[in-house]
């Protein structure tokens, strides 16, 4: 392990006053352990509690060591972190959940695969600590995930995760407002790993996030990946039209074999008909979406690439 690289941890906070000392305790040792340079950024992303005088004691307490972000309003985790990303001075930057779900010992561990030359480490839950329904609503997104990128990570809601401070650079310059931060690493990855991590039961408190706020994020995570939906609505109008010319020359072959009388004198050629028509309008919906798609990539005006050296 190169000595004189600087680790940074970047922690939101919402709501959290009852794991922080812990959190940071247990923090503070693993990286003093490491014997590394190390900072912790804490970000209090608008906390009702008394999340925001504890990060501003222990950033008192421990200057050089600890940082503390505080935010004026909650905006949202992946924004927090974000916030966090920007005081980040770390090449490698680790970020972790507060409520120590996810153990701080395992940070040597990602810290580990990334001097092996990894751009991104990613983590999987050992024995998942979590309720049935946010573990089949991962499974899910998960698998759907992987089939859209062909990306082989299994686990995008561990926050536990390392990175290359260039990947986090070219993160920040992305000004998409609505963003998965794995996944954007991700994508300016040029090699992943993932290593299988220990998964706690929250220590205090409850998940922050509510039914709404986990489909909202479900959002984000889909469109900050792909514009593939907006091309699905292409494929299903064509096949819409497709099945109704089959439909149409069906008809029309069975009418001259067996006369008038054969589909219900006509009535079935309405249908052939109608599904011509609305695939088209499908087809029509596919097309604006390929413009809607290209705007929305140009809104967001993602870096085109990561330069990796210039010799
Ligand atoms: N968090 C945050 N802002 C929010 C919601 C969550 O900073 O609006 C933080 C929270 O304090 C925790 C992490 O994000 O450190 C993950 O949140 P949580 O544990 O509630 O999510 P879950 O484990 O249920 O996915
Ligand atoms: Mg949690």
């Amino acid at each position: 392990m190169k000595k004189n690289e600087l680790i940074s941890i970047v922690i939101p906070v919402f709501n959290e006053e009852k794991n922080l000392d812990e959190l940071i305790a247990r923090c503070l040792k693993t990286c003093k352990e490491m014997n590394f340079l190390f900072e912790i950024i804490l970000i209090d992303d608008g906390s009702k509690d008394n999340s925001a005088v504890k990060i501003k004691n222990a950033a008192t307490e421990n200057q050089g060591l600890i940082k503390g972000v505080i935010l004026n309003r909650n905006y949202g985790q992946h924004s927090a972190v974000m916030a966090g990303f920007e005081q980040a001075k770390g090449d490698i930057i680790v970020t972790l959940d507060a409520d120590l779900q996810n153990p701080p010992e395992e940070i040597p561990n990602l810290v580990q695969q990334i001097q092996l030359g990894y751009d991104v480490v990613g983590s999987v839950r050992e024995k998942r600590q979590d309720t049935a329904f946010r573990k089949i609503s991962s499974f899910i997104i998960n698998k759907t995930v992987q089939m859209a990128t062909g990306v082989k990570m299994h686990d995008y809601g561990c926050m536990l995760r390392a990175y290359k401070k260039h990947i986090i650079n070219t993160v920040l310059k992305c000004p998409e407002r609505s963003t998965f931060i794995p996944i954007l690493a991700n994508y300016f990855a040029g090699s992943t790993t993932e290593i299988i991590v220990k998964h706690e039961e929250r220590r205090n408190g409850n998940s922050k996030y509510s039914l709404f706020k986990l489909i909202s994020l479900q959002f984000d995570l889909l469109t900050c990946m792909t514009t593939f939906p907006l091309r699905l609505l292409s494929i299903i109008g064509g096949l819409l039209s497709f099945l109704g010319v089959g439909l149409g020359v069906f008809l029309m072959v069975m009418r001259i074999i067996f006369g008038s009388v054969w589909a219900a004198d006509g009535m079935f050629t309405l249908f052939a008909l109608l599904f011509v028509f609305v695939g088209s309008q499908f087809i029509a919906f596919g097309l604006l979406g390929e413009y809607i798609g290209r705007i929305y990539n140009d809104v967001r005006a993602r870096p085109r690439y990561n330069i990796l050296d210039i010799i």
